[in-house]
């Protein structure tokens, strides 16, 4: 199984309809934890993205995810436009070439999204981010490349949910968090919530397909 650039379209725009109605749940856990401004930021984030792949006709899979990042970036503002920005543009980048979006194009752009995101906020699996869900979906990913697309994105889907639950038991030392130490004990980081409602829509869209 893999995806066309047009499925990998469609497939992003399945995703930006999951987080825009998740958004409620994701200003819930940015407010246990930050401003409480996560839901609102990614909304907004994917209101842009339907706009621009809403009328694109993409011959790569590249241009889907680094357009995504693009309208996420110029739309969103704050720390985390500029980090889910580079999420899918890095992660978008490694795919230069590739006509289909395989298992073994996830593990490239998992791969490359975690590099991206490291090197531009500075923070590293831990320390209760967006990181400790897509660190975890990288590494199975990158052990799921003999396996169809859809098994792969059910195990990395998966490992994003367990990283997310783990972030429960991490102390912040990055975003607005950081200061309340061990006051965000037993609430999963907001930006690792998202990246699990994107990888899971990942998933249920090729489970469609
Ligand atoms: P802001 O922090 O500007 O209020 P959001 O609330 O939209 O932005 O996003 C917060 C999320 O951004 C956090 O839950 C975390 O996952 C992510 N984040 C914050 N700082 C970093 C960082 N340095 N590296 C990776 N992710 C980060
Ligand atoms: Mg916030």
């Amino acid at each position: 199984m893999e995806l066309k650039p047009n499925q990998v379209r469609l497939m992003m725009l399945q995703v930006a309809d999951a987080i825009i109605v998740a958004e409620p749940m994701l200003s819930q856990a940015d407010r246990d934890l930050g401003d409480g401004d996560h839901g609102l930021g990614m909304k907004r984030g994917m209101e842009a993205v339907k706009e621009q792949l809403n009328t694109m006709e993409p011959s790569t899979v590249e241009q889907v995810f680094v357009a995504t990042g693009t309208a996420m970036m110029s739309s969103m503002g704050g720390a985390s436009g500029a980090l889910f920005g580079t999420v899918y543009r890095a992660g978008g980048k490694a795919l230069a070439g590739r006509e289909f979006f395989d298992s073994e194009g996830l593990a490239l752009l998992l791969e490359a999204a975690l590099e991206g995101v490291m090197k531009r906020g500075g923070a590293k699996p831990g320390d209760k981010t967006m990181i400790d869900a897509v660190a975890p979906a990288a590494a199975k990913a990158r052990e799921s490349t003999a396996l169809s697309l859809t098994e792969s994105l059910k195990l990395v889907a998966q490992a994003a949910a367990d990283g997310t639950e783990a972030s429960k038991a991490m102390i912040a030392q990055f975003g607005r968090a950081k200061t309340l130490g061990e006051a965000c004990l037993g609430f999963p980081d907001a930006g690792a919530c998202s990246v699990t409602i994107m990888l899971s829509t990942m998933r249920d869209f090729v489970l469609g397909v």
